[in-house]
């Protein structure tokens, strides 16, 4: 590939520069973050593509590394730049690990964007790509419309016959494994069916506005309905805007930032109207894309006061609970449950939400916890990487569900749709005998019950939830 000769850095308003080495346009990282590796190598250890290949240019340091040989004019952006900025699974660990503080996600994704602009890419690829990043993501219905053909196949009886019969092992390798990624038993989407507001179950405590991510309304109906039940239940108005777009997290990580600058501007209008006291989010990856909304922003004037509130209204629903003095523990309904707790990237190591999970998990009653070795280790997952580097993808699963069926728990849970996803096809490879739950259904002893549907005369005045015996209901007064 033939590319211009770096010349030196030119800047735009707020000295940030629009072209650096090879890099050029909005998306061209910060030198001075990239200036941060002092090359330590204290983050190997905790990357997953690292500890696969033992190859320096496919850890935190060697990425790090080639980034800046680009930004200094001795690299170009090419094939092998390219590869290693895409296997990255941007999960983060080697955050947590770096003592000065590089942010290697903030960097992979910039240089996705760059990558994304210079690479030649062959013109259906580049079609395809175009077709789901710049259109499919940017509306929500366009989403919902294309996951009724799946719906549809799903309730027609296709895919039983197609399971039945063993005609499902003709379909390509590819098209297998994304068939079985799918969750059974879709529903209409929750966004769909959700009210823009549901009232607080008993005294109101706070407006909370739902962020009710694309993947979670279209695919996970049970954990964003037990989301609503929980949160109402712990005295929380639940403001959830129909306009809502996407965090932009899948166009950040694919390399399409002018875009998810588009979605998250729409976003951040969308909330600062509702005036609510949080923004709530049962999706980690739309958790951790909204707290960096702040450092999105920091060089726009127009949108740098509001992007900081709005990234600071954010909570994740576990990080939220565990620390929201109304929050009532579910009734108890289990018997000595076994579960462990496998912790997202997202939230873990990009929001640091470590500890807020397991109180809940802890204190759900009859419930036994039980330490999953290598918890904060990647799936495998990681957006669409286990679509693009399938490979890659099984070889780090299979190394989590090692640890999972040493453990002989009966729930595995996690927090985010991805992991949902990847670890219920994990369990479904080595046919084990575990389910795969969000943590807010664990903590929902409603269950797929809509409870928040309910008029309070059904509910108990004091505590929100269904009845007891010894309960008061609106009708006693
Ligand atoms: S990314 Fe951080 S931990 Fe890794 S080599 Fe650089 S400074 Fe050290
Ligand atoms: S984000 Fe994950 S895969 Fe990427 S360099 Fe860091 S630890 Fe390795």
């Amino acid at each position: 590939m033939t590319m211009a000769a770096p010349s030196a850095p030119e800047t735009k308003q707020h000295n940030q520069p629009v072209k650096m080495g090879f890099f050029e346009g909005p998306s061209v990282p910060d030198y001075d973050k990239i200036l941060n590796c002092v090359r330590c190598g204290m983050c190997l250890p905790h990357c997953p593509t690292y500890s696969e290949m033992k190859v320096e240019r496919a850890s935190p340091r060697g990425r790090a590394a080639l980034i800046r040989a680009v930004a200094d004019g001795r690299l170009e952006i090419n094939e092998g730049f390219s590869d290693q900025v895409f296997l990255c699974l941007d999960c983060r660990a080697c955050e947590t690990a770096c003592p000065s503080g590089v942010r290697i996600g903030y960097l992979i994704e910039s240089a996705r964007s760059q990558v994304e602009q210079h690479k030649p890419q062959n013109p259906i690829a580049r079609l395809m790509r175009s077709f789901i990043f710049n259109w499919l993501f940017m509306r929500h219905s366009r989403l919902e419309l294309f996951s009724l053909p799946l719906r549809l196949y799903q309730q027609s009886g296709l895919q039983g016959m197609l399971y039945n019969t063993g005609l499902i092992r003709l379909l390509p390798k590819r098209l297998q494994f994304m068939e079985s990624l799918t969750p059974k038993g879709l529903k209409t989407p929750f966004r769909k069916t959700l009210p823009d507001e549901v009232p607080a179950m008993g005294d109101e405590q706070a407006r909370v506005g739902y962020f009710l991510g694309c993947m979670m309304s279209i695919m996970f109906n049970k954990t964003t309905n037990s989301t609503v039940n929980v949160l109402t239940r712990s005295g929380c108005r639940v403001v959830t805007p129909k306009n809502i777009r996407c965090c932009g997290a899948p166009l950040l990580s694919e390399g399409f930032k002018h875009k998810a600058v588009e979605l998250m501007k729409d976003n951040i209008d969308t909330f600062e109207k509702l005036n609510v006291d949080y923004i709530v989010t049962d999706c980690a990856a739309c958790g951790a894309a909204i707290k960096e909304y702040e450092e999105i922003f920091e060089h726009d004037d127009e949108y740098r006061d509001k992007a900081k509130r709005f990234s600071e209204k954010c909570r994740e629903i576990t990080e939220f609970l565990a620390e929201w003095p109304h929050y009532k523990a579910p009734l108890p309904v289990h018997d000595n449950l076994k579960v462990v707790y496998d912790e997202p990237c997202h939230l873990c190591h990009a929001q640091q939400v470590w500890k807020q999970p397991k109180k809940l998990i802890q204190e759900t009653p009859g419930v036994e916890f039980i330490t999953l070795p290598e918890s904060e280790w990647c799936c495998g997952s990681a957006g669409v990487y286990n679509i693009t580097h399938y490979q890659m993808a099984m070889k780090i699963l299979d190394r989590k569900m090692d640890h999972v069926a040493e453990t002989g728990a009966e729930v595995i849970l996690t927090a985010n749709p991805g992991c949902l996803l990847q670890l219920n096809y994990g369990v479904m490879q080595r046919k084990l005998p575990m389910q795969v739950k969000h943590v807010v259904e664990l903590i929902d002893h409603e269950g797929s019950e809509e409870a928040w549907r309910k008029p309070a005369e059904e509910r108990c005045q004091t505590c929100g939830r269904k009845p007891r015996p010894e309960c008061r209901t609106a009708s006693d007064n």
